[in-house]
């Protein structure tokens, strides 16, 4: 129900986590996170219930790196238990990915996904999408962002997604229909949220991401395309309203 996304020099888990806490008016039965370790390796927390069990959660770990994500989720398909809550991931670990709304056709693409022998761990609609981009990484795309457009022309439904490659430690990827994510223009560093909320706190310069597209974020700027590939504007606005 709440998506945050960053690049930059800060401790992502520290902007990531604090976002969801700013989103969490919006009410959800459990939350997560992932980040990319200075080691390249994908790091991955999540937990039924509040923020708090997830700061118990963490607190025992030690999560670093300046590339992350994070979810509150309001369950749709699957059970509100650790295992559905989101990040989800591909089978190597490489790809995680994080989603508010529902992919109608998951049935159909999880038999597809079943069917070639993939294993999937949870009962989400949202896991699906972690070993189909995954699988456009093994095949023809050439870069995260190529894999999410290939994908997304095949999703029926609502949705934001965002995503992280341990192969792109420098970007993260997200792309929406039907369902709303706006970027955050930092100095230096980019956001992402499914409301200005998620990043108020850094950043007043946003950009709205309009039907079917696909943003790149990176430290130093943003890339937004259709599913196609072909760029498009996004639409700017400064947040001179307060929260
Ligand atoms: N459909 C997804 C799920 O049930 C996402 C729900 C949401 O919007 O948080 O896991």
């Amino acid at each position: 129900c709440g998506i945050v996304g960053y690049v930059g020099p800060r401790a992502a888990l520290d902007v990531v986590v604090e976002g969801l806490r700013r989103l969490e008016y919006r009410g959800y039965d459990s939350a997560g996170v992932a980040v990319i370790g200075p080691d390249g390796a994908m790091q991955t927390a999540k937990k039924a219930g509040r923020i708090e069990n997830l700061d118990k959660e963490l607190a025992n770990r030690s999560i670093a790196g300046s590339t992350g994500m994070g979810h509150t989720r309001w369950a749709t398909h699957g059970a509100p238990n650790d295992q559905n809550a989101h990040p989800h991931t591909s089978t190597s670990g490489r790809i995680a990915v994080v989603h508010n709304g529902i992919i109608e056709n998951y049935a159909a693409l999880r038999a597809e996904l079943e069917a070639a022998g993939v294993e999937l761990v949870s009962e989400t609609d949202t896991e699906t999408v972690a070993h189909l981009v995954a699988a456009e990484l093994q095949g023809a795309a050439e870069s995260l962002a190529d894999a999410v457009r290939t994908v997304c022309r095949r999703l029926e439904g609502a949705f934001t997604l965002v995503f992280l490659d341990t192969a792109e430690p420098d970007v993260v990827v997200a792309a929406r229909r039907n369902s709303p994510l706006v970027v955050g223009v930092g100095d230096g560093e980019m956001f992402l949220g499914s409301d200005v909320a998620a990043f108020i706190e850094f950043t007043r310069e946003a950009v709205e991401l309009g039907q079917d597209q696909v943003v790149q974020i990176r430290r130093d700027g943003y890339t937004i395309t259709d599913f196609t590939g072909a760029p498009v504007d996004g639409n700017h606005f400064h947040v001179d309203w307060d929260l």
